[in-house]
């Protein structure tokens, strides 16, 4: 609406002359021209310009935390024959449904554009592993590997595509774009519907990570897995009052492989599940078998990962490995780490519950390394925190890691928790926690964690040491 002032001879207002006018059209043209400079007209999909935009924005975010992010560069094989055979209508069509099933097919917050031509980009924001972009090219080859039907002809296309990393393969989009366009020519060189990683670490990355995952899953049933076992001592007196077990991995092909190794990665394809299982099952049993030789254990420790607590029906499982095995409850401990209890601290606390309506007790593990929110830490019904070795590692000579310990001694000792400090491996180390009132320890000092016949032993000579 414009509103004009009439004035009379004298210079007086007489009248306002309003003008409404529908301008909705134009709005819709200036919309329509906003989308059509940033859109591809065929399939509506983001033009170069607006992928640009969005890319340097993903990549701003994925650099700030920390994350990773990669470019899918797609090509179409076959393309040309089918725009010279059929025409450009038919190829145009043909374009419009790749779209669509490209489109079907992502995850929100994925952003697919349209460069030019046959060739189609995909950003893939937030994966852990490059295997997972793996898993997403081998998709996108097979969905686009079923034949379209156009205008009542069934047409076949493959696609080649070209893989980038940022920040391993660069910190721009250009650049990650260029990469991952150099990528895609290797995959059509290399006999096209195929995918390429830019760099050859990363493709030999994957090879290896495929590789180690499917041994693992098989590990389990060669029987290849063993339990170590490290006392956990009183500190005032040396009196062994526990052990933790510890995984091992005794891989044919690749010797001892410590649990950093495999751990992470059975927890990705839900493998820890059953492993987690296993360790549970094969601990309790070994206490009950030391107690029929005549050694007995009062408490072992087993380690859970998060997603036997978010998967598990965790609760249910101990209660009948327990039962199964003729372990008390009382003997059992469970440790988990900080960082798992406060990702979903109100959910974690009801499953802790639950496990300690079954009479065992809880231990946060590498206390310290996470982000507690101490009203939570209040709440959760545990009864011990380890502190983590990052923190006992220097000691004496790094009075911060010496402030964080004394701290985390007197939170414990505030929250009537017991405090157990992880990687003690000097008597400076263990004189410091004593003077501070750490109660338990765990450490090289006094044993690594050894095998079933080694930690016999251990127990053996302690009790010899004891009677002296
Ligand atoms: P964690 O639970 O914090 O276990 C303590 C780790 O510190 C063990 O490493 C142990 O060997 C090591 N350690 C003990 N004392 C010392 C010391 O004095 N100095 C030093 N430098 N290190 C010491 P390990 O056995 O390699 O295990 C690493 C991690 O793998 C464990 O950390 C735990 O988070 C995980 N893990 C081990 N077994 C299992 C399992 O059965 N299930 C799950 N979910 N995780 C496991
Ligand atoms: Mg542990
Ligand atoms: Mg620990």
């Amino acid at each position: 609406m414009t509103i004009s002032v009439v004035l009379d001879n004298e210079g007086m207002i007489s009248n306002y002359v309003s003008v409404f006018s529908d301008i909705s059209s134009i709005k819709n043209v200036e919309a329509q021209l906003v989308f059509l400079s940033q859109h591809d007209p065929l399939t509506e999909l983001p033009n170069r310009l607006l992928l640009n935009d969005r890319l340097s924005h993903a990549i701003e975010k994925s650099v700030r935390n920390d994350e990773k992010l990669a470019l899918l560069f797609m090509d179409l094989d076959g393309f040309k024959d089918i725009n010279d055979t059929f025409g450009h209508p038919m190829g145009d069509k043909l374009l419009q449904q790749v779209s669509k099933r490209l489109q079907k097919y992502l995850r929100q917050g994925d952003t697919l554009a349209r460069l030019g031509g046959d060739e189609f980009l995909l950003v893939v924001e937030k994966f852990t592993f490059v295997d997972e972009l793996e898993q997403v090219s081998k998709k996108i080859i097979s969905i686009l590997s079923e034949p379209f039907e156009v205008q009542g002809n069934k047409l076949f296309v493959g696609v080649s595509i070209g893989i980038s990393v940022c920040p391993d393969d660069g910190y721009d989009a250009s650049t990650l774009i260029r990469n991952a366009d150099s990528a895609m020519y290797r995959a059509k060189e290399l006999g096209r519907n195929n995918h390429q990683f830019y760099t050859c670490e990363l493709t030999k990355a994957v090879t290896e990570r495929l590789a180690l995952e499917s041994e693992l899953r098989n590990a389990l049933e060669r029987d290849e897995f063993q339990l170590y076992y490290q006392p956990q001592v009183e500190l005032k007196s040396g009196r062994i009052i526990g052990a933790e077990a510890l995984i091992r991995w005794q891989s044919p092909q690749r010797g001892m492989v410590p649990p950093n190794k495999f751990i992470l990665l059975a927890e990705k394809g839900g493998l820890i599940l059953s492993i987690g299982e296993w360790v549970m099952r094969e601990a309790c049993r070994q206490v009950i078998k030391w107690r029929d030789e005549g050694y007995f254990l009062q408490r072992i420790s087993v380690n859970v990962s998060g997603l036997q607590i978010q998967r598990g029906r965790l609760a249910e499982t101990v209660e009948q490995i327990l039962s199964e095995t003729g372990l008390e409850a009382a003997c059992l401990d469970l440790e988990i780490t900080e960082g798992v209890l406060m990702s979903n601290p109100k959910e974690v606390i009801e499953i802790l519950q639950d496990l300690r309506r079954l009479g065992l007790s809880l231990a946060v593990d590498d206390f310290g390394t996470g982000y507690s929110s101490l009203s939570y830490l209040k709440r959760f019904p545990i009864n011990t925190l380890k502190i983590d070795q990052a923190f006992i590692r220097d000691i004496p000579d790094a009075p911060n890691d010496e402030a964080i310990a004394r701290a985390i001694i007197a939170l414990g000792g505030s929250l009537q928790l017991d405090t157990l400090a992880e990687g003690v491996e000097t008597e400076a180390q263990r004189d410091f926690l004593l003077q501070e009132g750490c109660e338990f320890a765990q450490g090289y000092l006094y044993s690594r964690p050894l095998a079933e016949n080694d930690f016999i032993a251990f127990m053996h000579g302690n009790i010899l040491a004891g009677t002296k």
